[in-house]
C-alpha cells in the first residue's frame, strides 16, 4: 500500500516548494492551484453551506507534460466523492422525508462517512503527487515522492511542526 510522505506546517506558513515539477522533478514551467477545503467534515454535513466558504488555494509547481494526468487523477477523485452522495440522496429522498430531524442527521452523517470510503480507496491506489489538507491549527502537505517531501521540509524548516514519512530512508531500513 503506497503511503504518503507528510509534512505538517503551521497554519500561517507560506509554503516554499522545491523548484521542481511535483510529479517528474524536472524544471516546472507552470503551476496547478490545489483547492483544499478546511471545513470540518461534521460541520459540513450539519450545515452544508459552510463547505462553500471553506476553500483554500495552494499553487504547486508542475510541468505542462505532467499536468494533464495530475488534473485527471484529481478530477476523477472529486467526481467519485461528489457522485455517491448525490446518488444516495436521490435514492433515499422519500425515506429521508419521513424521518425525524435527528434520524435524518444521523443518516446523513453515517452516509457521508460511507461516501468518503471510495475516494479514500481511490487515493490509496492512485495517490496524487501532492495533496494539501487544512486543519484547525496546521496544514498538511502529502507527497507521493519521499525525496520531494524531504526537500520541501528542508525549505520550510522554520515552519515545520512535524513530518511523517511513509517510506523509510534506505540507510534506516
Ligand atoms: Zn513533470
Amino acid at each position: 500500500m503506497p503511503l504518503s510522505n507528510d509534512v505538517v506546517l503551521s497554519l500561517k506558513a507560506v509554503p516554499i516548494f522545491p523548484d521542481k515539477c511535483v510529479v517528474c522533478k524536472q524544471t516546472p514551467d507552470t503551476y496547478w492551484p490545489i483547492l483544499s477545503n478546511r471545513t470540518n467534515l461534521i460541520f459540513t454535513f450539519l450545515l452544508p453551506v459552510l463547505f462553500l466558504f471553506g476553500f483554500k488555494k495552494t499553487k504547486v509547481p508542475i510541468c505542462k507534460s505532467c499536468k494533464k494526468a495530475f488534473v485527471v487523477n484529481r478530477t476523477l477523485r472529486f467526481l467519485i466523492t461528489l457522485a455517491l452522495p448525490i446518488i444516495l440522496v436521490a435514492v433515499f429522498w422519500n425515506a429521508l422525508g419521513e424521518m425525524s430531524r435527528l434520524q435524518r442527521r444521523l443518516v446523513i452523517i453515517i452516509g457521508g462517512i460511507i461516501c468518503v470510503i471510495p475516494a479514500v480507496i481511490w487515493q490509496v491506489f492512485n495517490p496524487p503527487a501532492v495533496d494539501v489538507s487544512f486543519y484547525d491549527d496546521n496544514k498538511e502537505y502529502e507527497f507521493k515522492d519521499l525525496d520531494y517531501a524531504v526537500e520541501f521540509a528542508e525549505l520550510n524548516y522554520h515552519e515545520v511542526l512535524r513530518v511523517s514519512f511513509g517510506q523509510e530512508a534506505p540507510n534506516e531500513a
